[in-house]
């Protein structure tokens, strides 16, 4: 057997889940993680889903390079699956080899850590090892393992999988278990399978909204990456953009764009009326009212986005009341970002600066966001509505610019140093850039001097066009 080598333990996270960082970093712990041994007490086992890929129907899919080795009860009382990723073969491989490379490994590492800390629900990672083996793409690889910690692995796909066998009893014994895990308050509802998918609805408008905040693309929303605990689930060719445009992709694989950064909240919703379609049956014996039911759970998802993605940017915007046209305003600057191709993260956070420049600038705007935009005037005329829109609720400018950094994060996982940090371990072994980004990620709200150049866009020859599932 090659040698397992340890790239990383989380140790916070190990630390929050109540696991024991030193063991994982033993060599016992490596074996583990590296998929070589079975914990004491475990049974793991990989897990079935179907789903809907890029609109197309897959009767079959499941857990064809992951498998799961247990549950966790953490410190927070929350209960959480601990998935190898990467490990080998199972029975869903079909003619995968069950195995990851060393990018995407750390791709999703640092992308999902970076979501954390910025607040969005997400799976997280718990530890990542190269096997020592090579896995054969393109190229031959290093291969490695993430180890994967979410709330639960279910997703649409899940319940697919059952409803596409007309699996009633099935359906049925999902439903309450995630009922149970995941939404104990819907046992209580009049209908409780009625009152899971409005949850799961609620839970999937607040994260696209917060996604849509922060510039995130996920890249494939099939079905099977959407899960009904309303995480981030399966990082693959996702990316946060630099300059803002709604109808970017990045996916090598999104020919049509179906996944583009604004097409998100209706692909979701189109996700969800998927999971309504699975659990009909169990909404109401009667298929109108059931149906009925059902499709008026799933009319209320933009309603419910639109008041997730108002609340969102309220924050971006620094304005605590709620007033009509404030989600306007938002999109007016977005609109004139897209057409300026101002850069999004920088022109958000560049915002506090125009009420509070930082010491040694200009106090009169001229080096806030203004700059990024390639007709300058086209930011004033915005700031004016803006500003007019401030003074409808006054605040000290050091409050306001206060908030605005609290809800504007100076660093994201930018492409190009993803990329940087993957080159660096695939070509050279090296560690280091990848330990740097993780360290500059981890407090995403600062501006500090040593975290510059985390902050900058990348220049035209560091910018990255496409990125890959590297499955
Ligand atoms: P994804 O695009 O990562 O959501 O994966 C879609 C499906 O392909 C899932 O069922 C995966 O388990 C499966 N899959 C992806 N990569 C591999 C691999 N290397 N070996 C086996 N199955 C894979
Ligand atoms: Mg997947």
């Amino acid at each position: 057997m090659a040698a397992a080598a340890l790239i990383r333990v989380n140790r916070e996270l190990a630390k929050d889940l109540g696991l024991d960082a030193d063991a994982l970093e033993s060599v016992d712990g490596l074996e583990i993680l590296a998929g070589n041994r079975v914990p004491d007490g475990a049974d793991p086992l990989a897990m079935a889903y179907a789903g809907h890929q890029f609109g197309g129907w897959v009767p079959q899919l499941g857990d064809g390079r992951a498998i799961l080795l247990g549950e966790v009860v953490g410190r927070d009382g929350i209960r959480r699956d601990i998935q190898l990723k990467g490990a080998g073969r199972t029975p869903f491989s079909r003619g995968g080899d069950g195995r990851a490379a060393l990018g995407p490994v750390l791709r999703e590492y640092i992308v999902s850590e970076a979501m954390h800390r910025l607040g969005v629900p997400t799976t997280r990672a718990l530890a990542a090892v190269t096997t020592g083996q090579p896995v054969y793409r393109e190229a031959a690889l290093p291969g490695a393992v993430l180890t994967r910690v979410a709330r639960s692995h279910i997703r649409v796909g899940t319940f697919q999988f059952f409803a596409a066998r007309r699996d009633h009893e099935g359906i049925r014994s999902l439903a309450d278990h995630v009922i149970a895990r995941h939404y104990p308050d819907a046992a209580a509802a009049e209908r409780p399978y009625l009152a899971l998918l409005d949850a799961v609805i609620a839970a999937q408008a607040a994260l696209v909204a917060r996604w849509l905040g922060l510039g995130f693309i996920h890249g494939v929303m099939n079905t099977d990456n959407t899960s009904v605990a309303g995480e981030t689930i399966d990082y693959g060719p996702c990316a946060f953009m630099d300059r803002y445009h709604p109808q970017t992709v990045f996916s090598s694989i999104d020919h049509a764009g179906r996944y583009a950064f604004a097409n998100q909240p209706g692909i979701v919703q189109w996700n969800l009326a998927q999971l309504a379609q699975c659990l009909l049956p169990l909404i109401a014996n009667d298929d109108d009212l059931a149906l009925a039911a059902a499709q008026s759970a799933i009319d209320g998802f933009p309603a419910l986005f639109e008041g997730a993605l108002t609340a969102e940017m309220r924050r971006k915007l620094a304005v605590r009341e709620t007033r009509d046209g404030d989600l306007a305003l938002a999109q007016d600057l977005m609109s004139k970002m897209a057409e300026n191709g101002s850069d999004f993260t920088l022109t958000f956070r560049g915002l506090a600066d125009v009420l509070d420049p930082p010491a040694g600038l200009p106090s009169d705007g001229s080096a806030g966001p203004r700059r990024l935009f390639k007709d300058p005037a086209a930011f004033d005329a915005w700031a004016d509505a803006w500003q007019a829109r401030l003074a409808a609720e006054p605040l000290p400018a050091p409050e306001r610019a206060a908030d605005l950094r609290a809800a504007n994060p100076a660093v994201i996982p930018r492409n190009h140093l993803v990329e940087e940090a993957i080159r660096a371990a695939e070509d050279n072994g090296d560690l280091g850039p990848f330990e740097e980004l993780l360290d500059a990620l981890s407090r995403p709200w600062e501006e500090t001097p040593e975290n510059v150049r985390y902050r900058q866009p990348p220049r035209p020859d560091q910018v990255v066009r496409q990125t890959f599932c590297g499955t």
